[in-house]
């Protein structure tokens, strides 16, 4: 099946010169619909640029990064941003939501700044709210929801409108233990419903929940198995 997600190739330079960092180097990718692959290794191996790249957010210095077929160099500014609100949702350690926002209004603004009329966009909104569970506080702001619910927005927000790639940095990090499982659940649903998934992770439990786990080391990938992640993981253990 066609990858919703492939990068081929890729290098990511930051600074130039003496201080030039090689976030990654020259790796290889893919994500394919219904498949969650998780991401590990160590702080500063490169996980965070290879999402940002994927995301569009950023741009390779070498190679290609695809989304759904689409080489993202060959769009512009704007179809990047489009693509971003249509066929990728990011989800963040910190949640980045909007506190001015209510959680309907956070999970509806990326359909609206589409273009998409406001009622749509609330109802497609509400919908994805009672899919991750928190469908009654639609109308709450940010600071009056617990750590655990402003993440289910955040993840109603990457889901809203049948989101075709999902893209999670470390979504757990800030969240106590039964709430990251139930956050790891709700990613695991969406890719079982057709999404493709990437979850940057470090907690092995977490990662269990993946199809495939891709190890990352110095910006390259240093090992990848298509085996049961628990298997991968005693291995990578012994290391
Ligand atoms: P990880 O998420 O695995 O901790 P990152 O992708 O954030 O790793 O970073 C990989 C490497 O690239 C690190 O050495 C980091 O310091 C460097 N890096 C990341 N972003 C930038 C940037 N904007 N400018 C300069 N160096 C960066
Ligand atoms: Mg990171």
């Amino acid at each position: 099946m066609n990858a919703v997600l492939q990068l081929t190739g890729v290098t990511r330079v930051h600074g130039e010169g003496e201080t030039a960092v090689q976030a990654l180097r020259g790796i290889s990718f893919a994500a394919r619909p219904g498949e969650l692959v998780a991401v590990m290794g160590p702080s500063g191996s490169g996980k965070s640029t290879l999402l940002t790249l994927a995301g569009g957010l950023d741009a390779p210095t070498s190679g290609t990064v695809a989304v759904e077929g689409v080489d993202l160099a060959t769009l512009g500014t704007k179809g990047r941003a489009r693509m971003r609100r249509t066929s990728v949702g990011y989800v963040f350690q910190d949640f980045n939501l909007i506190p001015a926002l209510t959680a309907a209004e956070n999970v509806a603004l990326p359909r609206e700044l589409d273009g998409e009329r406001p009622g749509a966009a609330r109802r497609a909104a509400r919908a994805a709210l009672d899919e991750v569970g928190i469908g009654h506080l639609w109308d709450r702001f940010p600071d009056h929801m617990s750590g655990g619910q402003q993440q289910r927005v955040a993840i109603a927000r990457a889901i809203v409108g049948e989101r075709r790639l999902i893209l999670a940095d470390e979504p757990t990090g800030a969240l106590d233990t039964e709430t990251g499982e139930e956050i790891l659940r709700l990613l695991r649903a969406r890719c079982d419903a057709g999404a493709a998934g990437v979850l940057v992770t470090h907690e092995a439990r977490h990662a269990a929940w993946a199809d495939r786990v891709v190890f990352l080391r110095d910006g390259v990938v240093v090992d990848e198995s298509g085996a049961d992640p628990v298997d991968v993981l005693l291995e990578s253990g012994s290391r």
